[in-house]
């Protein structure tokens, strides 16, 4: 049925979805569902509960895009417009569908409750539609070929959206497309920002539109997805694999995952396989770096422990400081660093030890800038320091100090 690119828009329908308060998630979803059958979303477009503007949206989007996925708005009071409204856009007739009404009122009957007459309402149908079962709720959904193009209205409540599309769009969905296999790599990387990284590998990426290349950043971590869509699975694998190893090339050993998993099971992943520990010993982290290594099941093969110390006196009382190198360097600098690292190393044990001590802000500390970080690694080798500049907020400064003091390690072990 569809013959060109299989493309698809999804409108979602509901004036609360304009409002700060709901979000419209049903669209991620639809966006994960259509991905898996090499379907790609070229736009998204909320609408409130007004008929005439759902229907000029559906009409323009009809002139684009062979795919539109319309949610919400099928219930049956007078603010629900998606059946007028598209029926309005296509030049289509709604029809009353005895069928319909009987399900309905089948449901009711069911729940032993009287079926109220706007009920009715869900009944009517646009002309040419396929029904699509609701056994989650009273609204059917309703599929729609029209010259070659595919519309589908879905009901708003996610509850009843999912059944619905899995169960009775997907096959439909499949059969109308193309043969198209889908390949993807993901590579999450460590110590490069997002638009470093994008200068680095953009010269490769932009000579191919297929695969499509997306870069997500969030501090600290940028995710580089390749997904490339193809007649045959074998030539799907290909692309992706073609563009992957010159991404791989030029980000080289910054590439801590290939299969979607967070820095510090890569770190586990490593530590364990070595049948190497690790300790800690945070300041200004507080415990976050501890946290996010004990976020992996199974870190205690690996992980041996760590320790909070925030004031003078407990680095002292627990890593065994010198009170007269933190009198005379104070809590923030390199000698520190290293103290607390070699001491972590020394009272756990453990084969490598990391520190980390700086000023998360927002005041600074003593002339020493906010975002001033050090960090120790201790191993049995040598006992080493970094010093590091983070901007932002304290709880950006925090993360990427976590963030940055795995990373060191994991390179480490690389090598
Ligand atoms: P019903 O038959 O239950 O009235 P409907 O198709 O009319 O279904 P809406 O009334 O538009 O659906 O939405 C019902 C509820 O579903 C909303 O209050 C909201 O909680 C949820 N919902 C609607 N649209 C979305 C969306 N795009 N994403 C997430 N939730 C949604």
């Amino acid at each position: 049925l569809i013959a060109g690119t299989p493309d698809a828009e999804i409108v979602a329908v509901g004036s609360e979805l304009l409002t700060p308060s709901r979000l419209d998630t049903n669209s991620l979803w639809i966006t994960d569902r259509l991905n898996l059958l090499g379907v790609e979303v070229v736009g998204k477009l909320i609408i409130g509960d007004d008929r005439n503007r759902l229907a000029a949206a559906v009409s323009s989007a009809l002139t684009r895009t062979p795919i539109i996925i319309v949610t919400g708005g099928l219930g049956p009071t007078e603010d629900d417009v998606t059946r007028d409204a598209v029926a309005q856009a296509l030049k289509r007739r709604i029809e009353f569908r005895q069928d319909l009404c009987d399900q309905i009122a089948d449901r009711f009957a069911r729940m032993n409750r009287p079926m109220a007459e706007i009920n009715k309402r869900q009944a009517w149908a646009i002309a040419g539609s396929a029904a699509l079962p609701n056994p989650n709720g009273t609204a059917p959904g309703l599929w729609i070929e029209d010259a070659g193009r595919i519309v589908m209205l879905l009901p708003g409540p996610p509850r009843e959206l999912k059944p619905m599309f899995t169960d009775h769009c997907e096959a439909r969905l499949r059969a109308a497309l193309p043969e198209l296999h889908i390949a993807t790599v993901q590579f999450r990387v460590a110590g490069i920002g997002e638009s470093d990284l994008d200068a680095l590998i953009s010269p490769v990426y932009m000579q191919y539109t297929n695969p499509v290349t997306t870069v997500l950043a969030a501090p600290g971590d940028v995710q580089v997805h390749l997904r490339a869509r193809c007649a045959s699975q074998q030539e799907a694998r290909a692309l992706v694999n073609e563009v992957g190893a010159q991404v791989e090339t030029l980000l080289g050993d910054r590439i801590y995952s290939r299969n979607g998993d967070p820095l510090e099971a890569a770190l586990g992943h490593l530590l364990r396989e070595r049948g190497e520990t690790l300790s800690v010993a945070e300041s200004c982290t507080g415990g976050l770096l501890g946290e996010r290594i004990t976020s992996v099941a199974g870190s205690s093969d690996y992980f041996r422990g760590g320790f909070l110390t925030y004031t003078n006196e407990i680095k002292a009382a627990l890593l065994g400081i010198d009170r007269d190198l933190l009198a005379k360097h104070t809590a923030v600098s390199e000698p520190v660093a290293l103290a607390m690292a070699a001491g972590a190393r020394e009272r756990t044990k453990s084969t490598y030890a990391l520190s980390v001590t700086g000023y998360a802000g927002p005041d600074d500390g003593q002339g020493v800038p906010v975002g001033q970080v050090f960090l120790g690694l201790a191993s049995a080798q040598s006992v080493q320091a970094r010093e590091v500049r983070f901007i932002g907020d304290r709880e950006r400064i925090r993360s990427l100090a976590a963030i940055t003091a795995m990373d060191w390690l994991r390179r480490r072990l690389m090598r």
